[in-house]
């Protein structure tokens, strides 16, 4: 995600600066979102989630600090970065725009603790122009592969998305989620050892309005998300620096946001980033929140199989 993106979603999303309006971003409910809490009985142990993303940093932005939480709960944690990021940096050639987020695609990795990363590798802003069949089949065999219980992505019926790397992601996510359990797609897949393996939970964030019916608590994992969002430092250090230019030609300056320095990296997450959680947190009676539409197992037969079920 680039910086004019971002803040143009989140003036529209109500929780820029001075216009914040608490609220914007929710499409009405039927029922009050489920308040989801750290749970320090290892819940994710044995679990497996995948956060896929177009880009390195819209994962650390929008649901760090729920990732954190599932990887301190026991959770395996992979990364799949569907695009190159070749479009974000300051003023770097593409080429070494391409190489710098590789790396810190590599830190993000390594800080956060997530077992491994996979590149698909598609030119950012084109996605667009790929067939989401092609990525939804790179999809499934991962899913199958690293048996993925949870995932973590953009949400498909996400409203107002302009890039087009989101929302193609976001579908492609949602198809491999369900199709990688069907015996019929895809077969030869399963002559390398794969088995059909369906994914049975969904945390879908988004940029503008979206239906949000889970809200993860992120109170005690807010500096570690801060941390996965300094290790982008390539795409942050273009947001400040951006943000820099455009305060100059208003004849304005942040003295925190001056230079390149980890410093001034550091006050534009406190003021971008966590000051966001924070207004999305007070709405809900916390101190620091991440909004997702969440879709958990299907429970529709339990009682029934409950009831009639027996021993074989
Ligand atoms: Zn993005």
């Amino acid at each position: 995600m680039e910086r004019r993106g971002f803040f143009k979603m989140a003036a529209a999303a109500g929780f820029a600066g001075a216009t914040a309006q608490s609220g914007a971003q929710v499409l009405p409910s039927p029922q009050p979102p489920v308040i989801e809490r750290s749970n320090l009985n290892q819940p994710g142990r044995g679990k497996v989630f995948a956060l896929i993303t177009p880009h390195l940093d819209d994962g650390p932005i929008f649901a760090g600090g729920t990732v954190a939480k599932l990887l301190n709960e026991g959770y395996t944690g992979y990364f799949i970065r569907v695009s190159n990021d070749e479009k974000d940096s300051y003023n770097l050639t593409l080429g070494e725009t391409v190489l710098a987020n590789e790396k810190d695609a590599a830190r993000f990795v390594e800080v956060a603790g997530l077992k491994k990363r996979y590149d698909l590798q598609y030119r950012n802003h084109g996605l667009d122009d790929i067939s989401r069949m092609e990525i939804r089949v790179r999809l499934i065999f991962l899913f199958r592969l690293l048996k993925v219980d949870t995932i973590l992505s953009y949400d498909p019926w996400g409203h107002y998305e302009e890039n087009p790397d989101h929302y193609v992601t976001a579908q492609a996510v949602e198809a491999a989620c369900w199709m990688s359990a069907d015996h019929l797609d895809f077969p030869e897949q399963f002559e390398v050892g794969v088995k059909p393996h369906s994914v049975s939970e969904k945390y879908y964030f988004a940029r503008g309005p979206q239906l949000v019916n889970r809200v993860v608590d992120i109170a005690p994992t807010i500096k570690q998300k801060a941390a996965y969002i300094a290790s982008c430092k390539t795409m942050i250090g273009n947001m400040v620096r951006s943000e820099n230019d455009s305060l100059a030609a208003r004849g304005l300056r942040v003295p925190a946001f001056a230079g390149n320095s980890d410093a001034a990296i550091d006050a534009y997450i406190q003021a971008a980033f966590v000051e966001r959680d924070k207004q999305i947190g007070a709405k809900y009676g916390l101190e620091y929140a991440e909004e997702f539409h969440y879709i958990g197992p299907d429970h529709s037969l339990d009682e029934y199989v409950k009831a009639h079920a027996e021993r074989i």
